[in-house]
C-alpha cells in the first residue's frame, strides 16, 4: 500500500528530535511538510509584531534546513478545518502526523482533525515532544488531579523513569526514501508570508535581537553549555547589570516554539554534570527551571480557564480594580518609576525580560502598587514576550498575584530599591529611558526627588519631560497588603467553615483532615490547596466587588504556536 504522509507543524519547529516527523517518514513514499497559517486572521490575534517576525523566522529557517534534504515546507493559508480535506484528496493522504498538543484548547482542535481524518481514511499519528514527561501520567499519580505545589510536582517526577532519550535529526538518506516532488511553482503556492502580508507595517523596524529558528536554537544551546561554570554550580543566574539585558545563550523563546527541544536541553545538561561531577544521578535542582515548565504544563492541561479568574477552580477571586488608564501607563512603560519603565520598554522593543524583572512589572500592576487583575498583564505578555506561553504565563501571573501557588503576599518589591540593588549605576534604566541619561546615580531611580537644577542640568524635568510617579508606593502597597490579607483571611474563614462541615460529617474525615493539615502546616501551604470558587469581598474597597469580570478575550482557535 502507498504511503503519503503529512506532517503538521505547530510548535516543535525543528527537525531535531521530532518523533512524529520520524513517524511521517517511517515507510512512506511521500512526505510533505506543512505549515497552516490564516494571513487574514493575523491582526485579530494578540501577538504582536515581534513574536509574528520571530514565527517567521523560524518558518524560514526550517524551509531552508528542508531544502537541504531536497524538500520544502508547505505553508498553506487558511484553516485546518477547511485545509485538510482538500489535502487529503489532493495528495492522497494517508497518513497525517503531528506533535501533542498540552493545552486544552489545542486537545480540542486536534481531537476534531483527528476525528475528520478518519472520516477521510487518514491515519493519526501524534506523539507528545513538548514537555519532558507525559503529563496525564503526573495527573494520574497524583490521585487524577495535578500538583499545585512545586514539592509535590518534584516528588512525583522523582518517581517517574527518565524522560524519553532525544531522537536523531532527520537524514538525508531517509528524506531520499520518501522522496516528493517539488513542483517549480512552490514559492508562488506555499511561500512564507511577509510580515506585511500579515498587516505589520515594518518600515523603521529595527532589526530582531533575537532571532527565531532551530539552526539559531542549536547555536545557543551550544553556548549555554559552554558555561560549564553556571552548569556546575547549578544556579541560576542571578538578575545583575549583565542578565538584564537578552543575552545570546538565553533558551525561552527557542523552547516555547519547539525551536529547541527540551529533551535536548534536559540531556545536554544531564551529561554535563556527570562528566564535570563525576556523579551518576543530577540532583533535580539542576532541572529546576524545565521542571517549572513542566509544573505549569501539568496545572494548565486540563483547565480550560487556567487563563482566566472567571471559571478557573485553583484561582482566588481577588477583586481588583478596573483601571485602563492606569494599565495603559503600566503596560506603555509611562508610570514615572524609571525601573518599571525600563522593564516594560525593553519587553515591547526586543520581546524578553528577565524573570526577576517580569516579577518586578507583574508584583507592580497587580498587589504591589496598582491593583489591577493579573489577567490584564497576561495579556500585554501575550501579546509582547517572544517566550509568551499559554500555560506558563497564566501560571505565572496566578503565582506573582498571589491569586494561586500560594505566595507570601506581605513581600513587595519596591520599584525604586530592587532597581537600584539590581544595577546600582542605573545604566540600564539610560538604555531604555535614553531621556533619563544624563541623571545621576544617586537620583536615577526616583528623579523625582531630584533637586530642580539637577533636573534642569539633565534635561529632563519630571512631569515635564517624564512623568511624575503616578502611584506613592509606601502607600499602595501598603493599603494592597491589607487588601490581599483580609482576601486571605476571608479565604481562610471559608474554608474554616468547610472544614466544618465535614467534621460534622465523619469522625475519620477528622482525624484524615488533621494529618492533612498537619503535613500542609509543616511545608507552609496550608492555603495554598485552596479551589474555592468563593467570591471574596474586601471591605474597605466596596467598588468593585461582586462585578462579574467581562470574559476574558475569546482564545481565538485559528493560530496554531
Ligand atoms: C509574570 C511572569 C510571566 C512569565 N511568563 C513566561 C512565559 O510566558 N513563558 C516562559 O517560558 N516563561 C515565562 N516566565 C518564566 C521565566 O521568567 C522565563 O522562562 C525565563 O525568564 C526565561 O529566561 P531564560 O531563557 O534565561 O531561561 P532559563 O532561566 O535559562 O531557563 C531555561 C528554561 O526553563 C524554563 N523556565 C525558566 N524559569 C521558569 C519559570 N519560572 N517558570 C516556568 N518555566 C521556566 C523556560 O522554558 C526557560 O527557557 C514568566 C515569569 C513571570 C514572573
Amino acid at each position: 500500500m502507498v504511503v503519503n504522509s503529512v506532517h503538521w507543524f505547530r510548535k516543535g519547529l525543528r527537525l531535531h528530535d521530532n518523533p512524529t516527523l520520524q513517524e511521517a517518514l517511517n515507510g512512506a513514499d511521500t512526505v510533505r511538510c506543512v505549515y497552516i497559517l490564516d494571513p487574514w486572521f493575523a491582526g485579530a490575534a494578540n501577538v504582536g509584531i515581534n513574536r509574528w517576525r520571530f514565527l517567521l523566522e523560524a518558518l524560514e529557517d526550517l524551509d531552508s534546513s528542508l531544502k537541504k534534504l531536497n524538500s520544502r515546507l508547505f505553508v498553506i493559508r487558511g484553516q485546518p478545518t477547511d485545509v485538510f480535506p482538500r489535502l487529503f484528496k489532493e495528495w492522497r493522504v494517508t497518513r497525517l502526523t503531528f506533535e501533542s498538543d498540552p493545552e486544552p484548547y489545542g486537545k480540542e482542535r486536534d481531537a476534531a482533525i483527528i476525528k475528520m481524518a478518519q472520516e477521510f481514511g487518514v491515519e493519526t499519528v501524534v506523539r507528545n515532544s513538548h514537555t519532558l514527561y507525559n503529563l496525564d501520567r503526573i495527573i494520574e499519580m497524583n490521585n487524577n488531579s495535578p500538583p499545585l505545589t512545586f514539592k509535590r510536582f518534584q516528588t512525583i517526577v522523582s518517581r517517574l523513569e527518565l524522560p524519553r532519550r532525544p531522537m536523531p535529526p532527520i537524514t538525508q538518506q531517509q528524506m531520499d526514501k520518501c522522496h516528493t516532488k517539488i513542483s517549480d511553482n512552490h514559492d508562488q503556492l506555499y511561500s512564507i508570508p511577509s510580515l506585511e502580508e500579515l498587516g505589520f507595517r515594518t518600515v523603521g523596524l529595527p532589526p530582531a535581537v533575537w532571532r527565531g529558528g532551530e539552526s539559531e536554537a542549536l547555536d545557543r544551546l551550544n553556548k549555554h553549555l559552554d558555561k560549564k561554570v553556571w552548569v556546575a554550580n547549578l544556579e541560576h543566574p542571578r538578575s545583575n547589570t549583565c542578565s538584564l539585558y537578552a543575552s545570546p545563550t538565553g533558551l525561552s523563546p527557542y523552547l516555547r516554539f519547539g525551536c529547541l527541544s527540551c529533551r535536548i536541553l534536559y540531556y545536554n545538561l544531564r551529561e554535563l554534570y556527570m562528566k564535570l561531577r563525576k556523579r551518576s544521578n543530577p540532583p533535580l535542582s539542576l532541572f529546576g527551571q524545565l521542571l517549572w515548565r513542566e509544573f505549569f504544563y501539568t496545572a494548565a492541561t486540563n483547565n480550560p480557564n487556567f487563563d482566566r479568574m472567571e471559571g478557573n477552580p485553583i484561582c482566588v477571586q481577588i477583586p481588583w480594580d478596573q483601571n485602563p488608564e492606569a494599565l495603559a501607563k503600566w503596560a506603555e512603560g509611562r508610570t514615572g518609576f524609571p525601573w518599571i519603565d525600563a522593564i516594560m520598554t525593553q519587553l515591547r522593543q526586543e520581546g524578553w525580560i528577565h524573570h526577576l524583572a517580569r516579577h518586578a512589572v507583574a508584583c507592580f500592576l497587580t498587589r504591589g502598587d496598582l491593583w489591577i487583575s493579573w489577567e490584564s498583564g497576561m495579556k500585554v505578555f501575550e501579546e509582547l514576550l517572544l517566550d509568551a506561553d499559554w500555560s506558563v504565563n497564566a501560571g505565572s501571573w496566578m503565582w506573582l498575584s498571589c491569586s494561586a501557588f500560594f505566595q507570601q503576599f506581605f513581600h513587595c518589591y519596591c520599584p525604586v530599591g530592587f532597581g537600584r540593588r539590581t544595577d546600582p549605576t542605573g545604566d540600564y534604566i539610560r538604555r531604555y529611558i535614553p531621556i533619563l541619561k544624563d541623571y545621576p546615580n544617586r537620583y536615577i531611580y526616583e528623579p523625582w526627588n531630584a533637586p530642580e537644577a539637577i533636573q534642569k542640568a539633565a534635561n529632563c524635568v519630571v512631569g515635564v519631560h517624564y512623568p511624575k510617579p503616578m502611584i506613592n508606593h509606601a502607600e499602595g502597597s501598603r493599603l494592597n497588603i491589607e487588601r490581599m490579607k483580609q482576601v486571605y483571611q476571608q479565604l481562610s474563614h471559608y474554608r474554616g467553615l468547610s472544614k466544618l462541615l465535614l467534621l460534622s460529617c465523619c469522625p475519620f474525615v477528622y482525624i484524615y483532615w488533621c494529618l492533612c493539615c498537619f503535613i500542609c502546616f509543616l511545608s507552609g501551604f496550608v492555603l495554598h490547596s485552596a479551589k474555592s470558587q468563593c467570591e471574596i469581598r474586601v471591605l474597605n474597597k466596596p467598588q468593585d466587588t461582586g462585578k462579574k469580570r467581562a470574559a476574558s478575550s475569546e482564545r481565538k482557535n485559528i493560530f496554531f504556536f
